[in-house]
């Protein structure tokens, strides 16, 4: 299989999976670019993936069902009205020869879903729209910091060497909050420069491998000593909050919302 990230919008990465003359795209918030891409490369359309209802995510699902007869896959407990195939933890299914397994990931939105393709080669694959970012993760619309702290940690019990397919390319601003919340992390440093060096070539940054994250993405370290101490000292929390996983999630999640 082959993995291409479709730029759209200003930063939006729409995730185009092929297999020999078959695709299948992930969060098409515009039609555009995946047309384009499918006449480009003579590829047929089967079947798309939808993370969360966002428009940015959907808003070319109806232009490409048209175009092309594609099946929809969304989650099951967000409806926008159209007659999809509904999803939800522990659905799987097969698509162009391989096995997808749903992970409920509320947090972003209420009934996020992410897509997992466990069997992939080289390496598992991840789909999961606004909830895990390159050193960061998605804002909390819907869900609270309990439900996002916990479908991080089922995300982050995937295989290391997932390739983690984000739905934005955030990963620079992302990695200047880093920074500031965890400022002695060599990895930081190190991946900082290799992601900075991409984006002056035009590339993206993505798929970001999850145990490569799991060193670097505060989001998915909050319950490291380092982190905690920064957020406290950050958001004044007390010895008690301190020691309280959702409160000190909650409060990094907070310091992202103010950081400029
Ligand atoms: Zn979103």
């Amino acid at each position: 299989m082959e993995l291409i990230a479709l730029s759209a919008f200003t930063d939006n990465y729409i995730w185009l999976w092929r297999q020999d003359d078959h695709a299948v795209v992930v969060d098409p918030g515009d039609a555009k670019p995946v047309l384009a891409a499918l006449s480009a490369l003579n590829l047929q359309l089967g079947a798309i993936l939808v993370t969360h209802h966002h428009a940015d995510h959907t808003g070319g699902v109806d232009e490409l069902c048209q175009a092309t007869g594609a099946q929809v896959y969304t989650s099951d407990s967000e409806d926008w009205g159209l007659a999809h195939t509904r999803v939800n933890q522990g659905s799987h299914f097969e698509l162009l020869g391989q096995r997808v397994e749903v992970i409920d990931v509320p947090g972003h939105t209420a009934g996020h879903v992410a897509y997992h393709l466990p069997q992939a080669q080289p390496a598992p694959v991840l789909f999961c729209g606004d909830t895990l970012f390159s050193g960061g993760c998605g804002r909390l619309f819907e869900g609270t910091p309990a439900q996002m702290l916990h479908s991080l940690s089922v995300l982050a019990d995937l295989a290391s060497n997932t390739r983690v397919c984000c739905a934005h390319e955030y990963t620079l601003s992302n990695l200047r909050f880093a920074a500031a919340v965890e400022p002695d992390n060599i990895d930081l440093q190190n991946y900082t420069a290799h992601c900075q060096q991409l984006r002056a070539q035009g590339k993206p940054t993505l798929p970001t491998p999850l145990g490569l994250e799991l060193r670097i993405n505060p989001f998915l370290r909050s319950r490291q000593a380092a982190i905690r101490h920064s957020v406290a000292r950050h958001a004044g929390l007390s010895e008690q909050a301190q020691q309280d996983d959702v409160a000190v999630f909650a409060a990094l999640r907070q310091w992202k919302n103010d950081f400029r």
